[in-house]
């Protein structure tokens, strides 16, 4: 098969790229334990970082090519600063029907209602804890009750369904597997996913890493789960209903049952890296090939260039041979 010069953004193995993953800082206010260090990281520097109208001249080329959806993600995407304009930049551009954001809900409560008009459509809330203090821990001084008003603030802008990702650490947070499912249960907007933890070395892939499987075992001690499948969407969470209280929950296997087969996403890092793996480092910055002033079509050939360069798959798997992801999470975007 020859790579394709024009139509969808394909790799050789046929799958079509729809979907891109916007990191617009590494930069956090949190310091979650499973993603960095309590001291922070080595930041970028903030003129390393794309432009806003770097980002959409790169997003806007993507929808060309097919890219109907955007995710902001970070580091934490509220903090970089007039987020509100990037996210009317990246809603004006033609194709694009999705506009997303995952946080961490800290300072998002009352800005829900200025990104909600700005054009942004849904959110992902990280919560890996109902339980105050064992959330204030694993966030390293995070504040729930900050992160359940962004959920609530993000229902009354209509930013809807909020979904929850709740990681998955075995021997911390296992026991939150059913307490999130209870304290949901009442809000049928609210969607609780779990994700398993993904290793970043052989020690955390022993050690911490729990399967999506044993989690649906925990739930079903309580509840009897019925077999959704795998989102409309084309996201990567495999849902159930659970019979007694009607909720939809959602696992995300990246490890266990990995979906690399169906991956249909991009991921753009804060300092112009792509990477079409998650596993995977990316080489030369796109903000370098603008900044040297490419022209647009140039910049298409690049990126489907780049995709058709895509690995099959990630080699983190639980058995045999195990390759961990390069990078930190925050500069790749989770
Ligand atoms: N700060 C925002 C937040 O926490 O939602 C966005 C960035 S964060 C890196 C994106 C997602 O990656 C979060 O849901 C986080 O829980 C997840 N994440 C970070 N490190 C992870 C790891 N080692 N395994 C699984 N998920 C991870
Ligand atoms: Fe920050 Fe999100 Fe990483 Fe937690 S998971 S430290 S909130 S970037």
């Amino acid at each position: 098969m020859e790579q394709p010069t024009s139509g969808a953004l394909l790799d050789p193995y046929g799958r079509a790229h729809t979907y891109v993953r916007v990191s617009v800082t590494d930069r956090c206010n949190y310091r979650c334990t499973y993603c960095m260090p309590a001291e922070g990281l080595q930041w970028m520097p903030r003129a390393h970082l794309l432009t806003f109208e770097e980002i959409t001249r790169i997003v806007a080329a993507l929808a060309r090519m097919g890219t109907r959806k955007v995710r902001l993600t970070g580091g934490e995407p509220t903090i970089r600063q007039g987020i509100e304009r990037l996210v009317g930049m990246l809603g004006a551009i033609e194709g694009i029907e999705d506009l997303s954001m995952t946080t961490n809900g800290h300072v998002f409560a009352k800005r829900a209602q200025q990104l909600a008009e700005a054009g942004l459509k849904r959110i992902n809330v990280s919560i890996d804890s109902v339980d105050p203090d064992q959330f204030r821990e694993i966030t390293r001084g995070g504040d729930l009750s900050r992160v359940l008003a962004a959920i609530d603030a993000a229902r009354e802008a209509g930013l809807l369904p909020v979904k929850l990702n709740c990681v998955v650490i075995k021997g911390t947070n296992d026991e939150q597997v059913l307490a999130m499912v209870r304290h949901f249960a009442d809000r049928p907007d609210v969607v609780v996913r779990f994700i398993e933890f993904m290793p970043f070395s052989d020690v955390d892939r022993r050690k911490r890493h729990l399967p999506a499987a044993e989690m649906r075992q925990i739930l079903g001690e309580h509840f009897t789960l019925e077999p959704l499948g795998r989102t409309t969407d084309g996201g990567p969470a495999v849902t159930w209903r659970l019979a007694e209280t009607g909720q939809t929950v959602g696992f995300i296997s990246p490890i266990t049952e990995h979906f690399c087969q169906a991956c249909n996403r991009l991921r753009l890092q804060a300092d112009g890296h792509m990477r079409t793996c998650l596993s995977r480092e990316a080489a030369p910055s796109l903000r370098d090939l603008l900044r040297s002033g490419m022209s647009d079509e140039a910049l298409e050939a690049v990126l489907r260039a780049r995709v058709w360069a895509k690995v099959a798959g990630h080699e983190a798997h639980l058995d045999g041979d195990f390759r961990a992801f390069d990078g930190v999470m925050t500069s790749i975007g989770g």
